[in-house]
Protein backbone atom coordinates (compact mmCIF):
# COMPACT_ATOMS: atom_id res chain seq x y z
CA UNK A 1 0.00 0.00 0.00
CA UNK A 2 2.30 2.71 1.11
CA UNK A 3 2.33 5.85 2.65
CA UNK A 4 1.03 8.19 -0.32
CA UNK A 5 -2.16 5.83 -0.47
CA UNK A 6 -3.00 5.70 3.40
CA UNK A 7 -2.43 9.53 2.87
CA UNK A 8 -5.23 9.58 0.14
CA UNK A 9 -7.63 7.52 2.12
CA UNK A 10 -7.21 9.45 5.26
CA UNK A 11 -7.78 12.27 3.51
CA UNK A 12 -11.47 10.96 1.81
CA UNK A 13 -12.44 9.70 5.06
CA UNK A 14 -12.10 13.55 6.44
CA UNK A 15 -14.12 15.01 3.93
CA UNK A 16 -16.78 12.00 4.17
CA UNK A 17 -16.78 12.83 7.92
CA UNK A 18 -17.04 16.22 7.05
CA UNK A 19 -13.52 17.21 8.85
CA UNK A 20 -10.95 19.59 7.64
CA UNK A 21 -8.37 18.12 5.84
CA UNK A 22 -5.27 17.86 8.28
CA UNK A 23 -7.14 17.28 11.42
CA UNK A 24 -6.17 13.69 12.02
CA UNK A 25 -2.24 12.94 12.86
CA UNK A 26 -0.83 10.15 10.86
CA UNK A 27 1.72 7.95 13.17
CA UNK A 28 3.64 5.32 11.20
CA UNK A 29 4.00 2.74 13.58
CA UNK A 30 7.53 1.67 12.99
CA UNK A 31 7.80 -0.89 15.44
CA UNK A 32 10.13 -4.20 14.14
CA UNK A 33 10.12 -3.04 10.46
CA UNK A 34 13.65 -3.30 8.79
CA UNK A 35 15.53 0.05 8.50
CA UNK A 36 15.14 0.58 4.85
CA UNK A 37 11.65 0.57 5.21
CA UNK A 38 11.64 2.91 7.56
CA UNK A 39 13.89 5.10 5.50
CA UNK A 40 11.50 5.52 2.67
CA UNK A 41 8.91 7.01 4.86
CA UNK A 42 11.54 9.47 6.44
CA UNK A 43 12.64 10.60 2.93
CA UNK A 44 8.73 10.57 1.22
CA UNK A 45 8.58 13.24 4.08
CA UNK A 46 7.01 11.63 6.93
CA UNK A 47 7.94 12.68 10.53
CA UNK A 48 5.54 11.35 13.16
CA UNK A 49 6.45 7.77 13.77
CA UNK A 50 4.98 5.03 16.40
CA UNK A 51 6.99 2.50 18.11
CA UNK A 52 6.31 0.41 21.03
CA UNK A 53 9.69 -0.69 22.77
CA UNK A 54 11.58 1.78 24.51
CA UNK A 55 14.88 -0.35 23.78
CA UNK A 56 14.07 -0.49 20.02
CA UNK A 57 13.23 3.19 19.97
CA UNK A 58 16.48 4.07 21.40
CA UNK A 59 18.46 2.31 19.26
CA UNK A 60 17.20 3.14 16.25
CA UNK A 61 16.09 6.62 16.56
CA UNK A 62 18.62 9.21 17.38
CA UNK A 63 20.58 8.54 14.37
CA UNK A 64 17.50 9.16 12.38
CA UNK A 65 16.66 12.18 14.13
CA UNK A 66 20.03 13.80 13.66
CA UNK A 67 19.90 12.83 9.76
CA UNK A 68 15.81 13.78 9.44
CA UNK A 69 14.58 17.22 10.90
CA UNK A 70 11.13 17.75 12.98
CA UNK A 71 11.00 14.04 13.89
CA UNK A 72 8.05 13.36 16.45
CA UNK A 73 7.99 10.27 18.29
CA UNK A 74 4.92 8.25 19.95
CA UNK A 75 5.08 5.69 22.68
CA UNK A 76 2.18 3.29 21.50
CA UNK A 77 3.44 0.17 23.51
CA UNK A 78 2.55 -0.86 27.18
CA UNK A 79 5.34 0.82 29.18
CA UNK A 80 6.94 -0.91 32.32
CA UNK A 81 7.78 1.54 35.08
CA UNK A 82 11.26 1.34 35.00
CA UNK A 83 11.42 2.61 31.56
CA UNK A 84 9.20 5.44 32.43
CA UNK A 85 12.12 7.71 32.81
CA UNK A 86 13.64 6.69 29.65
CA UNK A 87 10.18 7.15 27.84
CA UNK A 88 10.09 10.64 29.11
CA UNK A 89 13.32 11.45 27.55
CA UNK A 90 12.80 9.88 24.20
CA UNK A 91 9.29 9.94 23.19
CA UNK A 92 7.19 12.90 22.44
CA UNK A 93 4.10 11.39 23.26
CA UNK A 94 2.97 8.49 25.14
CA UNK A 95 -0.01 6.83 25.05
CA UNK A 96 -0.19 3.85 27.27
CA UNK A 97 -0.58 5.91 30.45
CA UNK A 98 -2.33 2.66 32.10
CA UNK A 99 -1.94 2.59 35.70
CA UNK A 100 -1.20 4.71 38.83
CA UNK A 101 2.40 2.99 39.09
CA UNK A 102 3.12 4.21 35.87
CA UNK A 103 1.85 7.37 36.52
CA UNK A 104 3.90 7.84 39.95
CA UNK A 105 7.07 6.80 38.48
CA UNK A 106 6.06 9.49 34.79
CA UNK A 107 5.42 12.31 37.16
CA UNK A 108 8.83 11.85 39.02
CA UNK A 109 10.68 11.98 35.42
CA UNK A 110 8.74 14.94 34.51
CA UNK A 111 9.39 16.91 37.50
CA UNK A 112 13.51 15.78 37.28
CA UNK A 113 13.80 16.26 33.43
CA UNK A 114 14.33 19.54 31.76
CA UNK A 115 12.82 18.56 28.31
CA UNK A 116 9.23 19.10 26.91
CA UNK A 117 6.84 17.43 28.76
CA UNK A 118 5.23 14.59 26.25
CA UNK A 119 1.63 14.99 25.28
CA UNK A 120 0.05 12.00 27.20
CA UNK A 121 -2.91 9.73 26.16
CA UNK A 122 -4.97 7.24 28.80
CA UNK A 123 -5.56 4.21 27.75
CA UNK A 124 -8.97 2.84 27.81
CA UNK A 125 -10.05 -1.09 28.19
CA UNK A 126 -13.11 -0.38 26.16
CA UNK A 127 -13.55 -3.81 25.63
CA UNK A 128 -13.01 -4.70 29.21
CA UNK A 129 -10.73 -7.54 28.53
CA UNK A 130 -8.80 -9.01 31.27
CA UNK A 131 -5.48 -9.72 29.64
CA UNK A 132 -5.44 -6.34 28.00
CA UNK A 133 -3.89 -2.88 29.81
CA UNK A 134 -5.80 0.05 29.94
CA UNK A 135 -8.46 1.51 32.70
CA UNK A 136 -11.93 0.06 32.46
CA UNK A 137 -14.27 2.28 31.51
CA UNK A 138 -16.24 2.94 34.74
CA UNK A 139 -12.80 3.86 36.82
CA UNK A 140 -11.72 6.66 34.20
CA UNK A 141 -13.36 9.56 36.12
CA UNK A 142 -11.56 8.10 39.19
CA UNK A 143 -8.07 7.54 37.45
CA UNK A 144 -7.88 11.11 36.20
CA UNK A 145 -8.73 12.89 39.14
CA UNK A 146 -5.67 10.76 41.14
CA UNK A 147 -2.86 11.43 38.02
CA UNK A 148 -4.67 15.60 38.27
CA UNK A 149 -3.20 15.39 41.84
CA UNK A 150 0.07 14.28 40.53
CA UNK A 151 0.05 16.68 38.12
CA UNK A 152 -0.36 15.09 34.56
CA UNK A 153 -2.34 16.89 31.76
CA UNK A 154 -3.59 14.33 30.01
CA UNK A 155 -4.51 15.44 26.52
CA UNK A 156 -6.57 12.44 25.63
CA UNK A 157 -7.68 8.55 25.76
CA UNK A 158 -6.38 5.68 23.75
CA UNK A 159 -7.73 2.64 22.64
CA UNK A 160 -7.34 -0.99 21.30
CA UNK A 161 -10.37 -2.59 20.60
CA UNK A 162 -10.85 -6.29 20.96
CA UNK A 163 -9.50 -8.19 17.73
CA UNK A 164 -12.74 -10.82 17.75
CA UNK A 165 -15.56 -7.71 17.66
CA UNK A 166 -16.23 -4.69 15.42
CA UNK A 167 -14.12 -1.82 16.23
CA UNK A 168 -16.52 1.26 15.77
CA UNK A 169 -19.00 0.88 19.10
CA UNK A 170 -15.26 0.74 20.91
CA UNK A 171 -14.65 4.24 18.87
CA UNK A 172 -18.04 5.71 19.94
CA UNK A 173 -17.15 4.64 23.62
CA UNK A 174 -13.95 6.08 23.71
CA UNK A 175 -14.87 9.35 22.07
CA UNK A 176 -17.67 9.88 24.44
CA UNK A 177 -15.62 9.20 27.63
CA UNK A 178 -13.60 11.84 26.06
CA UNK A 179 -16.73 14.73 26.15
CA UNK A 180 -17.40 13.08 29.44
CA UNK A 181 -13.83 14.47 30.47
CA UNK A 182 -13.12 17.25 28.87
CA UNK A 183 -10.19 16.08 26.70
CA UNK A 184 -10.14 16.61 22.67
CA UNK A 185 -7.39 14.19 21.26
CA UNK A 186 -8.34 10.28 20.66
CA UNK A 187 -5.61 7.72 19.35
CA UNK A 188 -7.42 5.30 17.79
CA UNK A 189 -7.60 3.17 14.59
CA UNK A 190 -5.24 0.95 13.19
CA UNK A 191 -4.23 -0.55 9.43
CA UNK A 192 -7.67 -2.39 9.48
CA UNK A 193 -10.06 0.14 10.91
CA UNK A 194 -8.72 4.03 10.51
CA UNK A 195 -11.56 5.21 8.43
CA UNK A 196 -13.82 3.96 10.90
CA UNK A 197 -11.76 5.90 13.56
CA UNK A 198 -11.53 9.10 11.79
CA UNK A 199 -15.71 8.97 11.39
CA UNK A 200 -15.46 8.90 14.64
CA UNK A 201 -13.69 11.60 15.61
CA UNK A 202 -10.03 10.22 15.78
CA UNK A 203 -7.56 12.49 16.17
CA UNK A 204 -4.21 10.37 15.95
CA UNK A 205 -4.31 7.04 14.01
CA UNK A 206 -1.50 4.39 14.63
CA UNK A 207 -1.02 2.61 11.57
CA UNK A 208 1.56 0.35 10.95
CA UNK A 209 1.61 -2.51 8.20
CA UNK A 210 -0.63 -0.62 5.64
CA UNK A 211 2.15 1.53 5.37
CA UNK A 212 5.23 -0.54 5.47
CA UNK A 213 4.01 -4.03 4.73
CA UNK A 214 3.58 -6.89 7.09
CA UNK A 215 5.76 -7.21 10.71
CA UNK A 216 8.49 -9.93 10.68
CA UNK A 217 9.13 -11.27 14.05
CA UNK A 218 10.80 -14.10 13.02
CA UNK A 219 14.30 -13.39 13.92
CA UNK A 220 13.44 -11.74 17.14
CA UNK A 221 13.28 -15.06 18.96
C1 LIG B 1 1.43 -2.37 16.26
C2 LIG B 1 0.41 -1.41 16.70
C3 LIG B 1 -0.29 -0.62 15.77
C4 LIG B 1 -0.14 -0.74 14.28
O1 LIG B 1 -0.81 -1.90 13.84
P1 LIG B 1 -1.11 -2.16 12.28
O2 LIG B 1 -2.21 -3.15 12.30
O3 LIG B 1 0.15 -2.68 11.69
O4 LIG B 1 -1.52 -0.87 11.67
C5 LIG B 1 -1.19 0.32 16.27
N1 LIG B 1 -1.39 0.49 17.58
C6 LIG B 1 -0.75 -0.27 18.50
C7 LIG B 1 -1.01 -0.05 19.95
C8 LIG B 1 0.15 -1.25 18.08
O5 LIG B 1 0.78 -2.00 19.01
Amino acid sequence: MGLQEIRQRIAAAERAAGRPEGSVELIAVSKVQPDARVETVLEQGHRVFGENYVQEAQGKWPGWRQRYGGVRLHMIGPLQSNKAKAAAGLFDAIHTLDRMSLARKLANALAAHDGNTPELFVQVNTGDEPQKAGILPDELPGFLDQIHELGLTPQGLMCIPPEAEEARPHFVMLRELAEAAGLDRLSMGMSADFEAAIAEGATHIRVGSAIFGARDYSDRG
